[in-house]
């Protein structure tokens, strides 16, 4: 989980009374001082309290003895924070969304990716659904990668409307996917690799290989109860090329347009 978090500014999500009580967002530094954790200067994002980052294996203990059970993560790093280092499609499945939608939609979703020349990876969101992940070069600013994601995203809803959605809400999701493109943006955070989730059956974010789309059966395919006993029967990383993958959106973008 460390390399998915280091540098990363984040949210926490904390379960001081476990997760069928109340849950606390924390991103910042203000209210509980966590051990080992680190604060950044104010000016790292102006107009803001301090950013956390969890850089080490204590901070991450210590998050965790203090009632830490999600890790929500920026798509930048502190070095360089007004250029992210990835983008990330969120497949949420609308109500009455068959699963086998959301794995042909994950499949799509790559498809239309490589079309672009983009390489992206998978996980599980331990909750819902998928998150598609693609790892770029940390060249361009947070509101050139968004506009970027949301042209990705009209464009997969108007192409297949009966399988996509780039408006939020209910209504517009009935029977569809939404693709949260919102998530680009500076600020926000996804659940990161590895995390637990707080809710019912705790699911675990798993990174997996496509090839696996078609095998799983839910977002919450692995638990905190078997996210371990699965990985250490693993010999294969399905995301050890996702690291030194460096792309950029720059020639997709003119082609979307
Ligand atoms: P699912 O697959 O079920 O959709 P997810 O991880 O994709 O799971 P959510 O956990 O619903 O999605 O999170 C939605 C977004 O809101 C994320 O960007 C997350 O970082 C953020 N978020 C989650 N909990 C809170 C909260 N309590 N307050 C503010 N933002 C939150
Ligand atoms: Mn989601």
């Amino acid at each position: 989980m460390l390399p998915h978090l280091k540098d990363r500014p984040i949210a926490l999500v904390r379960a001081p009374d476990g997760i069928d009580g109340q849950l606390f967002f924390q991103k910042h530094a203000e209210r509980t001082a966590m051990p080992g954790l680190t604060a950044h200067e104010r000016d790292l994002w102006p107009g803001h309290p301090p950013l956390l980052t969890v850089d080490t294996l204590d901070a991450l203990l210590s998050a965790a003895q203090m009632n830490t059970i999600e890790f929500h993560t920026w798509n930048s790093l502190v070095p360089v924070v007004s250029k992210p280092d990835r983008v990330i499609f969120d497949l949420d499945p609308g109500d009455g969304v068959k699963w086998s939608h959301v794995q042909e939609a994950a499949l799509l979703v790559r498809t239309l990716l490589a079309e672009l020349k983009l390489e992206a990876w998978l996980k599980t969101s331990g909750g819902k659904g998928l998150h598609v992940v693609v790892p770029l070069a940390t060249r361009l600013e947070y509101a050139t990668v968004k506009s970027f994601s949301q042209a990705f995203v009209r464009h997969l809803a108007r192409t297949i409307p009966e399988r996509f959605s780039a408006v939020s809400g209910p209504a517009n999701r009935l029977g569809k996917v939404y693709v949260d493109y919102l998530r680009n943006g500076k600020g926000q955070t996804t659940a990161a690799a590895f995390s637990a989730r707080a809710r019912p059956g705790m699911g675990v974010s798993m990174p997996i290989a496509w090839e696996q789309v078609t095998e799983i059966k839910s977002g919450a395919q692995w638990t905190v109860q078997t996210a371990r006993e699965y990985l250490s029967f693993q010999t294969q990383d399905p995301w050890a090329a996702y690291w030194t993958t460096k792309q950029t959106v720059a020639a997709a973008i003119k082609r979307l347009a």
